[in-house]
């Protein structure tokens, strides 16, 4: 297939050679010139334009830093630009609302468009093992489902516009509070005189069980290796999640969703990200807790 993929950043550079690797003619925009020219290494054709970019492909992703940039975008350079027929994929994490309101844009210029937020990080998006959970029709998560495969390792439709972005925001969260709340109980059960690789191993295989402990560890030398022992370098940033817990937090309010734990994380998160540890990975959360 001729696919446009426009925002080559850290995720989207990896995305776009992958899109190449898998047989894809890939037409790449960014207003990065850096970006442009490790894409045209990768086997990309770049462009100068959005907007020309787009024109003759039969599907265009984009990979964007949030909400309101997606939206200029497509308003800007896809709808009415790429051909008719061409099936649009949002890739980028935004608020459920703009997901909703560009699809419906987009349906209404007679496109088929996904939003289609994604979990891992650059390594997966270098790897292709990139998780999509995918919101919208049936006949568009069909036409998305072969480009989105070529750079992931699962293709989930979560439900109609929108339902992608909902899926990704509540994930997070969750994650946010289970790493809150697995650093508390270990460091906890340190100052109570328990050697904390103990207190993996016990709850690691009892009810206490979950991703940020069993997976993701975040005391250095402590249970799987994870970001904690390369300094909290790498990973999942700060200042990501932080963007991820104000998405959930906008959505919980327009969605009248009681969510105390998901704002306390957001509040924690901000507190953090604000003493200057943004570039940090999420898990050096448990550096407050002294
Ligand atoms: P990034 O800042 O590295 O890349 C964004 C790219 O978009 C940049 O190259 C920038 O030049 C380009 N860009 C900005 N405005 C543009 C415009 N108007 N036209 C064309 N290009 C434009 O960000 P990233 O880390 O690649 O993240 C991209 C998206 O993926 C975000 O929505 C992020 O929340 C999401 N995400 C990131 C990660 C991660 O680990 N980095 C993980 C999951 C999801």
């Amino acid at each position: 297939m001729k696919i446009a993929f426009i925002g080559l950043g850290n995720m989207g550079g990896g995305m776009a050679a992958n899109l190449v690797k898998a047989g894809h003619s890939v037409h790449a925009f960014d207003l990065s010139a850096d970006a442009l020219d490790a894409a045209k290494t990768n086997g990309c054709t770049p462009f100068t334009d959005a907007g020309e970019a787009c024109a003759e492909v039969e599907a265009v992703v984009t990979m964007l830093p949030n909400g309101g940039i997606v939206k200029s975008v497509y308003e800007g350079s896809v709808i009415g630009t790429a051909p008719a027929g061409a099936v649009l994929l949002d890739c980028s994490t935004i608020d459920v609302a703009t997901a909703k309101e560009t699809i419906a844009a987009a349906e209404n210029a007679g496109y088929a468009m996904v939003d289609a937020p994604v979990s891992g990080g650059i390594a997966a998006a270098n790897g292709g093992t990139l998780t999509f959970m995918v919101g919208g029709s049936e006949e568009a998560f069909e036409r998305a489902k072969p480009v989105l495969e070529a750079m992931g390792k699962a293709v989930i439709h979560a439900g109609d516009a929108g339902a992608g972005q909902t899926a990704k925001i509540c994930n997070n969260m969750l994650l946010a509070i289970t790493m809150i709340g697995t650093s508390e109980a270990m460091k906890m059960a340190e100052k109570l005189g328990l050697d904390p690789q103990k207190f993996y191993e016990i709850s690691s295989q009892s009810s206490g069980y979950n991703w940020s402990l069993n997976a993701y560890t975040p005391l250095p030398g402590v249970g799987v290796e994870s970001p904690a022992d390369k300094d909290y370098q790498g990973g999942f940033a700060t200042a990501l999640m932080l963007k991820d817990l104000r998405l959930a937090m906008e959505a919980a309010e327009n969605s009248d969703a009681p969510v105390p734990l998901g704002a306390r994380a957001a509040s924690l998160y901000e507190d953090f990200a604000g003493a200057g540890n943004g570039g940090l990975d999420f898990s050096a959360i448990i550096k407050t807790y002294k």
